[in-house]
């Protein structure tokens, strides 16, 4: 492999991009990170001119993100914002192919799209490669997300990359679950990559915010005129939080990851539990209770370090039986319970669920009522 020539700087590795990237450069008596700049208004005669357009904490959150998802990040209010910006690319009754076990939130935006006449919409199962690929002939957009919200389904990111290639259309990955510590959607050659930064990238349950990637200098100025335009712009403080979060991802994730392989290893030997959706890496672990949906409803109920809460990707674990949700997909299990597991002693995390489980046999809430 030829050595770096001597002006370019050394390739930096993902934990090291995270700490590093977005960070002002260093000069006596700067801040050594990027402060809150609290401001709607700056002095005519620059480029940011307003709030709205652009702000110096946003800026060092997208450049950090960007490095690590390997293109230009732009953020958003939230996640959904960062959504429903892609979803406006669609021009009239444009056709979006997207996984039927999609992020609900993205489901039910493209269905309310479709009933007032916006656009087509077409789910298919993401795992079935060969159908995905043939639905997205026509397709103007094909959505992805992988692994999928709450199936934990994998897709062929490249195949199903291709696919919408083929057709003409943009491929989207949204890459909150996998984040861009075990996934970089951009170099399998998708063209946006959307992020929730309220899950991982923030990490710590305590702000809203999401974000689109880009390589395409073109799409990131249609993307940002869109978000200028309609206001999807995040807050200073979010942003500010985001980028502290965002230095700890990759710590974070590998402990995350490592507490979660070991839960599903646990689950899977455990009587009360029929069925363990697992993807073989990323922290979400999604048990199905042969107990159904009181098995579920009783072990939110049980837990004690566990806290019954929906989101996801915070240090703190949480779990939640999806099929709580009117909007969640009927072919999600009653029984499913998603468990977010956080960066806590994993014996702690398996004692507490273990209990909870032993309940669950013992009590047999399936042959009660
Ligand atoms: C939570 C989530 C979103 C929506 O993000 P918000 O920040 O809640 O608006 C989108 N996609 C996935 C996969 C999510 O988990």
């Amino acid at each position: 492999m030829p050595a770096d020539s001597p002006a370019d700087p050394p390739l930096l590795r993902p934990a090291t991009l995270a700490v590093t990237a977005g960070r002002p450069s260093p000069e006596p008596d700067q801040p050594f990170n990027e402060p809150l700049t609290m401001a709607s208004t700056y002095v005519a005669g620059g480029d940011r001119e307003y709030g709205r357009y652009g702000n110096p904490t946003w800026t060092a959150f997208e450049e950090a993100l960007g490095a690590l998802e390997g293109g230009r990040a732009l953020s958003f209010a939230t996640g959904m914002a960062a959504v429903s910006t892609v979803l406006d690319l669609v021009g009239h009754e444009g056709l979006v192919v997207a996984p039927r076990h999609a992020y609900q939130g993205s489901i039910v935006a493209l269905g309310d799209l479709e009933a007032r006449g916006r656009i087509r919409a077409r789910l298919v199962d993401v795992t079935d490669t060969p159908a995905f690929a043939a639905a997205c002939a026509d397709a103007a957009l094909v959505w992805l997300e992988s692994p999928t919200n709450p199936a934990l389904e994998v897709a062929d990111l490249p195949a199903l990359i291709a696919a919408a290639h083929d057709a003409g259309a943009h491929a989207v990955v949204d890459n909150t679950f996998a984040t861009p510590v075990l996934q970089r959607p951009l170099e399998l050659g998708a063209d946006i990559v959307v992020h929730s930064a309220t899950k991982y990238l923030g990490g710590h349950s305590d702000l809203l915010l999401g974000a689109l990637v880009t390589r395409d200098d073109e799409l990131h100025g249609v993307l940002k005129g869109r978000r200028d335009l309609v206001g999807a712009t995040p807050g200073t403080l979010e942003a500010w939080l985001a980028l502290r979060g965002l230095r700890t991802l990759p710590l974070r994730m590998e402990r995350a990851c490592v507490n979660a392989a070991e839960l599903a290893r646990r689950l899977e030997g455990h009587p009360a539990v029929a069925e363990v959706r697992y993807p073989g890496f990323g922290a979400i672990v999604a048990p199905v209770l042969a107990g159904g949906e009181l098995a579920g409803d009783l072990l939110s109920r049980q837990t004690r370090l566990w806290v019954h809460a929906t989101s996801l990707g915070g240090v703190e674990s949480t779990l939640e039986r999806r099929r709580r949700w009117r909007t969640e997909a009927a072919t999600i299990p009653q029984g499913l319970v998603r468990l977010s597991v956080g960066i806590e002693d994993v014996e702690d995390l398996w004692a507490d669920l273990e209990q909870s489980l032993d309940r669950l046999v013992t009590e047999r809430p399936d042959t009660a009522g």
